[in-house]
């Protein structure tokens, strides 16, 4: 492992404790009460780095493991398909090649925390635990986030293994998109220790510019779940009213402009209403993501005893654009279902 990004303080720092048997990782910052929003800015300025493993860089690890490494961490990647990497350590590493990693666990050995941002809960299972996983070649003291939507099961699950051997863990899913990735300004929601939190609050500012404790491991994807379960029915909505608009010969851009200020106004609409009357459909969130997420979430309802029932027909939909061939198209192509062009 190599370094990308030489913190020259914090190496000395770090080498003094390790020679004292200490261990710094938990003094980036004070920790701040769980549940408040933490960091409304960036966290550009810490003046403690540490070493970083970022593993899997899709539409989102990719930027988000490119701003760690712009807020002077020192950081190492791995990704399935080593050429992903290779353009990552030639973009952010200095063009030097040489700070990608084989395997998780030759990523996370000498790191103080471990990311990953991977897609479903076996590919969590097996980047985190798998035969060359992270977790198990980790060292006391250092902290796994998962940045990825899985099921808080897996959550708990990786909360464990990392209990037994002194690993902090948390679960961190994001919200934001690929915009919100490039622009480091994810939403991320976390669940896991108070201490670990705090100990990994500067390095999730690197990329996120709300980052919100939900409570103990699982908590964070449990809040990821609630927040697909409300741009489910949003985006349906937002379907029918624009296709509406459209059958009745309305001004789209009046539409937008007029209702966008008023109680029917979102994120969606925003963002996407535009774009949804052009018929375009390639922005970052794969629709097979949310089938993911929201199978995730009836998983969860189910343990609960939640009832989910617009939620439960909007996932149809997502089926029948997906068996149609449209599974990687955005979350909003739901109006291509009610679109006569
Ligand atoms: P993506 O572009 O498809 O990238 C997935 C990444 O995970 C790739 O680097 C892939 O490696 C790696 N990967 C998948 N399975 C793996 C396995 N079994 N072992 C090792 N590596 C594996 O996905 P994404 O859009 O970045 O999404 C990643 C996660 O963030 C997902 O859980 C998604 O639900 C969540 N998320 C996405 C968005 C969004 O807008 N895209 C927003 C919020 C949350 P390869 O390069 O080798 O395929």
């Amino acid at each position: 492992m190599r370094t990308v990004k030489f913190a020259h303080r914090y190496c000395l720092r770090r080498r003094r404790a390790h020679m004292m048997g200490t261990y710094i990782r938990t003094d980036f910052r004070t920790p701040g009460p769980a549940g408040r929003i933490q960091g409304a800015s960036n966290n550009r300025d810490s003046n403690i780095m540490a070493k970083i493993a970022f593993l899997g860089l899709g539409v989102m690890g990719y930027p988000m493991a490119g701003h760690i490494a712009a807020a002077g961490h020192e950081v190492t990647v791995y990704n399935r398909t080593g050429a992903k990497a290779e353009a990552w350590v030639a973009q952010h590493g200095g063009g030097n090649g040489d700070a990608h990693a084989a395997t998780p666990a030759a990523a996370a050995t000498d790191a103080d925390v471990v990311l990953s941002c991977v897609g479903d809960d076996p590919d969590v299972l097996e980047v985190a635990l798998g035969a060359d996983g992270a977790i198990p070649a980790m060292r006391a003291g250092a902290i796994y986030i998962d940045n990825s939507t899985v099921s808080a099961e897996v959550a708990r699950k990786l909360a464990a293994a990392g209990a037994e051997r002194g690993v902090g863990v948390l679960d961190a899913p994001v919200s934001g998109g690929q915009a919100g990735a490039e622009n480091g300004k994810l939403t991320v929601m976390v669940g896991g220790a108070e201490d670990h939190f705090a100990a990994a609050l500067p390095v999730m500012e690197c990329y996120g510019a709300r980052v919100v404790r939900m409570g103990e491991a699982g908590t964070g994807q449990q809040a990821k779940m609630v927040n697909q379960i409300c741009i489910a029915g949003v985006l349906q909505g937002l379907s029918e009213g624009l296709n509406f608009a459209i059958e009745a010969g309305l001004d789209t851009d009046a539409l937008l402009e007029a209702i966008s200020g008023g109680a029917a106004q979102s994120w969606q609409m925003v963002n996407r209403g535009q774009t949804m009357v052009r018929n375009e459909f390639d922005f970052g969130f794969a629709l097979d993501w949310m089938r993911k997420d929201l199978r995730i979430c009836f998983e969860e309802a189910e343990r609960t005893g939640a009832t989910l029932p617009m939620t439960e027909i909007v996932a149809g939909y997502y089926d029948e654009l997906s068996a149609a061939g449209h599974g990687r198209n955005d979350t909003s192509a739901l109006i291509r279902r009610l679109r006569k062009s």
